[in-house]
């Protein structure tokens, strides 16, 4: 149940958008291979709960986040389905991974001695080997330290190893010769497992990029993030998406304040803007302190259907833009997303480029202050 709220700002997430997405993918993909949806950073804005029930209920079966708290939270909530914390949990931490059926990632020896200690003796603890192929992040890096982490799971009962898995930093660049590096030497490192005699059931590589493209290398998962919400990974694949992308994301407000100013009077901090002459001038609830930062002032909205350019500077929590003429209030601003009549539209990929950014970090900053309404069957879920 979405809390009740008093602003005229909010964050549209189309979970219709999401469902497509994960269908897309679960056609292109041969059938073995099974689909993590990766709902980390509260589901790179969209909000993890909604984004992960959506997703499983659209044919993934497994849950990437990046911390044990957003899989716990996910835990509190009702969510079953097995996730994977891919970063670093600390030792002392796995009784409450363990008692709530959350897989770690492993691959350091001395944190498995340190786990052992703490981990009941009733208690099994599930884990994923985690393979540094060339990201330079975390993982094993030799097959020595692989041995090393093999021969100690393999000396505790409680210790099961699930899964094996490494991350491609160029999966989404035209030139395949890094991503090809990456895959071979994680091929030598599942072959020194077999000399352990060990199988793990989930054997994974891919994020989104590496899935779009390469769906027959994929093994038995992949781990679905960035274009289960519709964003494109990276420019280089913009042109060859196997599947049309759906954005989930979308960013409205209202107008709260019209005005008609004279030739010569400044707006908003700094008087940085001077009108040119008579002009309408809007109003919008929303700033930085939403995480629509100043550096956007360059970037135009969607006021009904017009497009308006930001006037003076963004402030905390308001900004101001130049109207073509009145305009009542309450008229429908667009910040991201499709105009009301649907012939206009600002693409999260457009946001990113003003800021000199990915569209990863663009859900991901508008923060909490900004609430998220959700839309299913084309319609807001609690109407
Ligand atoms: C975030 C993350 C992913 C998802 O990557 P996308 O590019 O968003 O698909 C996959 N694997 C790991 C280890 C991650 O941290």
């Amino acid at each position: 149940m979405e809390r009740k709220y008093y602003r005229d700002t909010w964050a549209e997430i189309n979970l219709d958008a999401i469902s497509a997405n994960v269908r897309s993918l679960r056609s292109h993909l041969p059938g073995k291979t099974e689909i993590m949806a990766v709902v980390k950073a509260d589901g790179y804005g969209h909000g993890a709960y909604q984004a992960a029930v959506t997703a499983l209920n659209a044919g993934a079966t497994w849950l990437g986040v990046a911390l044990l708290d957003e899989a716990l939270e996910l835990r509190e909530q009702g969510v079953q389905a097995p996730i994977l914390v891919m970063g670093w949990v600390r030792p002392k931490d796995v009784a409450v991974a363990a008692e709530h059926h959350i897989s770690l990632t492993v691959f350091q020896e001395e944190w498995l001695d340190q786990a052992q200690a703490y981990l009941p003796s009733y208690q099994m603890l599930f884990l994923h080997l985690k393979v540094d192929t060339g990201m330079g992040r975390i993982g094993v890096r030799t097959v020595g330290e692989l041995d090393g982490v093999i021969e100690k799971i393999k000396s505790d009962r409680q210790f099961i190893l699930e899964g094996v898995f490494t991350h491609f930093s160029t999966a989404d660049e035209d030139d395949p010769t890094y991503f090809n590096l990456q895959y071979r030497t994680f091929n030598h490192f599942l072959s020194q497992l077999q000399n352990h005699k060990v199988n793990p059931n989930i054997v994974h590589c891919g994020n989104s990029a590496a899935a779009l493209k390469h769906a027959d290398k994929m093994f038995n998962a992949v781990r679905y993030g960035i274009a289960m919400y519709g964003l494109s990974p990276g420019k280089d694949m913009n042109a060859h998406l196997p599947f049309p992308l759906e954005e989930a994301f979308s960013l409205k407000s209202q107008i709260i304040h019209v005005k008609k100013m004279n030739r010569g009077e400044a707006i908003s901090y700094g008087a940085t803007y001077y009108t040119n002459g008579e002009e309408w001038i809007g109003t919008v609830p929303i700033g930085y302190g939403d995480g629509w930062p100043r550096r956007l002032q360059d970037a135009e909205l969607l006021v009904g259907e017009h497009r308006c350019p930001v006037v003076g500077r963004i402030c905390m929590d308001q900004l101001m833009c130049r109207l073509p003429e009145a305009v009542p209030i309450g008229t429908p601003v667009t910040l991201i997303g499709s105009s009301p009549s649907g012939s206009d539209g600002i693409a999260v990929g457009d946001i990113a480029e003003e800021l000199e950014t990915i569209p990863y970090e663009i859900p991901c900053m508008i923060n909490a202050r900004v609430p998220r309404l959700y839309f299913k069957n084309k319609g807001h879920m609690d109407e």
